[in-house]
């Protein structure tokens, strides 16, 4: 039999070779290479605009802004956050001397249950850090009452919410700050990279301060820093990439409303459909298998799918709170977190990326209703 073509869950969006080179050309008369150089400041700039938030500080990765975001607010203690993400979250915490508290999520968005977070407030909560998982936006304005009454401070990792809008208004502006990440497999890449989403220039600047090892000018140190900066060559490239991330991302769209309208009519898979006023990025497609109805496991589908060269992922299997460093928390037992649980043991995140051809989006669904 013949061996069909690999089909990769995500696939980098790449700028123009030819476009690129250029500005390494200019990057290489001028030799200013890093350190909030033109691109740098540009890149900023233009994210700042395209995004619709007030200001932006652009981060070497997307874990380093939310380290750096808990240092900035002075978080410490225990801080309320969700199983169901990418492990650099909770991570953060932990670098922090922080002690994460899981909050079980709500199955009909992923994201973590307002109606959960009072009963895990303790007098040593200090802070929530909710994800917009999938890039679909958390109940912001329940979060932001919560957090009010009791005061504490919101930081969102925004990893997944790049350009996601409500009602017309960046999600990003949510919180005290929001974080995002440039890595390649996400939506809009820089290669390795991210940034912090803040609402005022002190802010920027004391941010600004801490990811260049706290220096104000040459010889003062105002803050114990770290080093966090991204470069000129990846601001350059991030500058190419966000002239067609929106043709990235309708292409995305096309290709979940294949999906959808397929899937619809498959007995025992269930998906997320697009929420009313949100401006959505596509970022992943996840489907969840109900073995009884579909008659196959979600293990069985990931292997069939493996076993016909089309890679799915399962985001987010497992759980952040059942890995070793975190298994042993209060909150990591099992009966707090069943949807959370419900979740990781059958979801497979389909390939969902620009380069999808349409024979690529039939094969992988062909496979599916089989
Ligand atoms: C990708 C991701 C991160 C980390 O970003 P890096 O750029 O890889 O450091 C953090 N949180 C979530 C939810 C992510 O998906």
């Amino acid at each position: 039999m013949k061996e069909e073509k690999l089909i990769t869950v995500t696939s980098p969006l790449l700028p123009d070779l030819d476009d690129f080179h250029e500005m390494l050309q200019q990057i290489w008369n001028s030799r200013w290479i890093t350190n909030n150089g033109s691109f740098h400041k540009q890149l900023e700039k233009e994210l700042a605009a395209y995004l619709k938030v007030p200001f932006v500080s652009l981060f070497t990765n997307g874990t380093l802004p939310l380290i750096t975001a808990l240092q900035a607010l002075h978080i410490t203690g225990e801080v309320i956050t969700t199983p169901y993400s990418f492990v650099a979250t909770t991570h953060a915490l932990w670098w922090n001397g922080i002690k994460p508290v899981f909050v079980d999520v709500d199955l009909s968005t992923g994201n973590i249950d307002p109606d959960k977070i009072e009963s895990a407030i303790t007098p040593r909560t200090t802070a929530i850090m909710p994800v917009h998982v999938y890039g679909k936006p958390c109940n912001t304005k329940r979060i932001k009452e919560i957090a009010d009454k009791y005061g504490l401070k919101v930081i969102y990792d925004a990893a997944h919410a790049f350009g996601v809008e409500v009602n017309g208004e960046s999600i990003l502006n949510a919180g005290d700050m929001s974080t995002l990440s440039f890595h390649a497999t996400k939506v809009y890449n820089t290669i390795e990279g991210g940034a912090m989403v803040m609402h005022d220039e002190e802010t920027k600047r004391r941010i600004d301060y801490l990811k260049n090892f706290g220096f104000n000018g040459e010889t003062e140190v105002i803050a114990p820093g770290i080093n966090s900066k991204m470069d000129e060559m990846r601001a350059a490239y991030g500058l190419l990439n966000l002239k067609q991330v929106d043709a990235a991302i309708e292409a995305r769209h096309q290709v979940a409303i294949r999906y959808r309208d397929v899937l619809r009519n498959v007995k025992g898979i269930s998906f997320f459909d697009d929420m009313p006023g949100v401006k959505h990025n596509y970022s992943y497609f996840p489907i969840f298998i109900d073995a009884e109805n579909y008659g196959m496991t979600r293990n069985e589908l990931y292997e069939k799918m493996r076993a016909s060269n089309i890679l799915g992922r399962r985001y987010f299997y497992p759980l952040i709170s059942e890995f070793s460093t975190y298994k042993g928390l209060e909150s990591s037992r099992k009966d707090n977190l069943p949807n959370a649980h419900k979740m990781a043991d059958s979801v497979i995140c389909l390939p969902m990326h620009h380069m999808l051809g349409e024979e690529d989006v039939e094969r992988i669904i062909k496979l599916i209703i089989n």
